[in-house]
């Protein structure tokens, strides 16, 4: 049966008029099939990146399923890997649960426990959680999980990621054992595929595939640049050319991050137009950020992806890496920022040298070669400052060696040298790779170096890049 309307749910009165103001009109494709599984109390295990729909596919059968107000202690946990991503599913809970009397919470770290114990205290329905939080309140004694029946897990790719499994491992020890699991997943790595083994009991498996709705919604391209300042420069046209109605800038450091906000305010939006988050914002900044943009009161959004993480903008109109993701999923996830229900989006990448490493990683996972686009004419392509391009070599040394552990290193067999005779050398490396991977070389390769790079680049105004120096073996957070 196709299930093209909501009414042929059997969900209730109040939701169907939730779902109606908020202008659903068609269950999405992760919604059509889910509902009806979690309403008739299957485990489900759901394939489906951002800006599927998947949120209302398990909020609005578990709201259904809760009912009304009951009891003090909850009957539905929600884990989710990030603050941000709590907020947005307990926001939705409450428009979706919007003309039901249901009670909920969303419980994360970073503020004071003061509100979330005084909300606990008064009696929930429906605790929506990071899984940190959670146990904290566990051991504190101010959550009572006898009552719990349904549990789910959220984005638990990026739960392993971030390396929330033995939180998670130990939540399961401390509630009750007969209840519904549901979990949802942009992607199925074998640790996630581990995890629904151990979690789920005799789950049906929904998947609704990224490649499709990445390819039918959102418009891809690729431009290949030099250098973090040659990446500004094409940041600057973009934002001043293309329909930026409003946009997601993601960085791959905190210091990328500063970077490019400061030069955005500065240079490109002004003032007011443009926010940045990571994780040394505090988090009520980061929360009002989200919230301004959200609100469309500011054009452009810097951040680093561990901060973007479950940021939902319906109106996305451009999503734009700066820094490849070393996370390959992240790709996925990023570009589930566009293109969301029904709407187009664009999603712009910027390429290096040695993130083409990264790029062909992440192309093998969505099935297909991303649209590579030349730098517009009017982008000045910027001599690459010295310490740059030694980093970015080193980089491309590592990648090999990750391949080939026999590799010795172009960049280290030649540290005897004298130091002219390697810098040229190593421009012309780079200059060589670059041609290769149909880029403008950069300055001349007579070892005129570092001095001529800096001139070139006028780089006061920025401190240095965070990005070139890291390997994508080191997916360390802190840097997030
Ligand atoms: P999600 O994948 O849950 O992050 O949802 C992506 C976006 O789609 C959110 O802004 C939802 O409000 C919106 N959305 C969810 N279901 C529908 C639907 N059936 N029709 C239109 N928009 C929807």
């Amino acid at each position: 049966m196709e299930l093209d309307s909501f009414d042929q749910f059997a969900l209730n009165k109040q939701l169907l008029t939730a779902v109606a103001e908020l202008g659903y009109t068609t269950p999405t494709p992760i919604q059509q099939k889910t509902i009806p599984l979690i309403l008739g109390n299957h485990d489900v295990l759901g394939i489906a990146q951002t800006g599927t729909g998947k949120t209302a596919a398990y909020v609005l059968p578990l709201l259904m399923k809760t009912k009304y107000a009951q009891g003090k202690h909850p009957r539905a946990l929600i884990l989710a890997p990030t603050r941000e991503l709590v907020i947005q599913i307990d926001e939705a809970i409450g428009q979706l649960g919007k003309h039901t009397d249901l009670r909920h919470v969303a419980i994360y770290g970073g503020l004071g426990p003061k509100t979330q114990l005084a909300i606990l205290k008064e009696g929930v329905d429906i605790i929506v959680a990071t899984p940190g939080r959670f146990m904290d309140l566990y051991l504190m004694e101010a959550l009572i999980t006898k009552d719990l029946k349904t549990m789910i897990l959220d984005e638990a790719d990026k739960m392993m990621d971030m390396g929330f499994m033995p939180q998670i491992r130990k939540i399961l020890e401390v509630i009750p054992r007969k209840r519904q699991n549901l979990l949802f997943s942009a992607t199925f790595p074998d640790r996630v595929e581990n995890l629904s083994a151990e979690f789920l009991e005799a789950p049906v498996r929904v998947e609704v595939s990224p490649q499709a709705s990445t390819a039918d919604m959102v418009s891809q391209v690729l431009y290949t640049a030099p250098n973090f300042r040659t990446k500004i420069n094409l940041l600057e046209h973009l934002v001043e050319t293309e329909d930026f109605s409003r946009g997601i800038v993601f960085t791959r450091s905190k210091t990328n991050a500063e970077n490019v906000f400061k030069f955005l305010q500065r240079k490109v939006t002004g003032e007011g137009q443009v926010r940045v988050i990571h994780a040394n914002k505090g988090q009520n900044t980061r929360i009002n950020s989200m919230e301004a943009f959200k609100e469309g009161n500011i054009k452009v959004l810097v951040a680093t992806d561990v901060a973007a993480r479950g940021i939902d903008v319906a109106e996305v109109s451009h999503v734009i890496n700066f820094d490849v993701p070393i996370i390959y999923e992240d790709y996925v996830h990023r570009i589930g920022r566009t293109g969301r229900a029904n709407r187009s989006g664009k999603a712009i990448t910027f390429m290096t040298p040695p993130e083409e490493y990264h790029i062909k990683k992440i192309e093998k996972i969505i099935r297909m070669t991303i649209p590579r686009e030349n730098l517009p004419g009017s982008v000045a392509v910027v001599e690459t400052p010295f310490d740059e391009q030694q980093a970015m070599l080193r980089e491309i040394d590592e990648q090999r060696r990750k391949e080939d552990p026999t590799f010795q290193g172009a960049f280290h067999e030649k540290k005897s040298l004298g130091v002219a005779k390697d810098r040229a050398i190593k421009k012309n490396m780079l200059a060589a790779k670059a041609a290769k991977m149909g880029v403008k070389p950069t300055g001349s390769s007579t070892g005129k170096g570092k001095s001529s790079g800096a001139r070139t680049t006028g780089n006061k105004r920025f401190s240095k890049p965070g990005g070139p120096g890291r390997s994508g073996t080191n997916k360390g957070k802190s840097q997030r």
